[in-house]
């Protein structure tokens, strides 16, 4: 298993993302929205960008999983799709068709989703994007999300019925962070929230949890007894609708790019408040000056994803 050093460099790469990407599809946004994104987009991206492709194929290569290449640059092989409903669970904007997993990382979502009443007092998992049917880069939103080890729970709880095709469309998630963005909003936080947070990373199988800086501002004040889990807990720009969880590369899968497990102690302290001056800075302080004649990146074409992505992309 090959592995990559990632640094607090993530602050300031998160922080020129945020800025270039203010417009980006998020999880609140409608099929109507998404939908008319996705046609631009097809319309203007090159034949041969990767997400183009990725983008567009409806279902999984069959056969054993197999993940290829690093969570923000890969592919897979062999995704399980999550059912749409499970007796806690609801998937939502079922027609992004982002239900698609490693089984492992569906397996864990069914078991949080099954914990989540009784140990969490969370009714139930709404459950946002995971990966596209053969992962890879998307149309819309996440860098990423591309090797079907990464999913974001809603910051809703399930209702205590099922919702429409529609409502999974249209409805939005909860947005749990003050608007000054240092805290959470203890109009919409409850302590099952944080309990929910908890409990996921309190699975073994899961190695990083994302949240808002003030989420994570609220899990370690809130937080009694042992405090480990916290150390998956990791800052992250947005998130302040749902929280998204990540597993680590499949044993046996050699050619999927892990990331170094997180520094321990519960990062209560200093990266924490650098992290929400840092946001209360990229909101409220001075922008930068926008220069007119900035191309935007050109989209990576599919050559340049794993050569094993290629053809899992390729394949009938
Ligand atoms: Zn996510």
């Amino acid at each position: 298993m090959i592995r990559i050093e990632r640094t607090a460099l993530a602050i300031a790469a998160g922080l020129a993302g945020l800025l270039l990407t203010a417009a980006a599809p998020r999880a609140q946004e409608t099929e109507t929205e998404e939908m008319a994104n996705r046609a631009r987009l097809l319309q203007t991206l090159p034949a041969d960008a990767a997400k183009r492709h990725f983008g567009t194929v409806k279902a999984a290569l069959p056969g054993a999983a197999r993940t290829i290449g690093s969570y923000a640059k890969g592919c897979m092989a062999g995704a399980r799709a999550l059912a749409t409903d499970g007796p806690t669970w609801q998937v939502m904007r079922l027609s992004r068709n982002r239900n698609w997993g490693h089984p492992h990382l569906i397996q864990l979502i069914e078991r949080i989703a099954k914990k989540a009443p009784q140990e969490a007092g969370w009714r139930g998992l709404l459950v946002g994007d995971i990966s596209q049917p053969r992962g890879g880069p998307m149309l819309t939103g996440h860098a990423s999300h591309q090797i079907g080890l990464d999913a974001d729970l809603w910051l809703t709880p399930m209702p205590a019925r099922s919702l429409s095709g529609g409502e999974r469309e249209s409805m939005s998630a909860t947005n749990v962070v003050a608007a000054d963005w240092m805290d959470i909003d203890p109009a919409r936080w409850t302590k099952a929230h944080g309990a929910v947070i908890r409990l996921a990373a309190e699975q073994p199988a899961v190695a990083r949890i994302f949240v808002n800086p003030a989420i994570k501002k609220a899990l370690c004040r809130e937080s009694t007894g042992d405090r480990d889990w916290l150390s998956k807990v990791r800052p992250m720009w947005g998130h302040n609708y749902h929280f998204h969880i990540r597993i680590a590369c499949p044993d046996g899968d050699g050619a999927c790019v892990d990331q170094d497990p997180p520094p321990g102690g519960d990062g209560c302290g200093k990266e924490l408040s650098d992290w929400l001056a840092q946001q209360h800075k990229a909101y409220f302080g001075p922008k930068p000056p926008v220069s007119i004649d900035k191309k935007p990146p050109k989209p990576l074409p599919l050559s340049a994803m794993p050569e094993a992505c290629q053809q899992i992309v390729l394949q009938k």
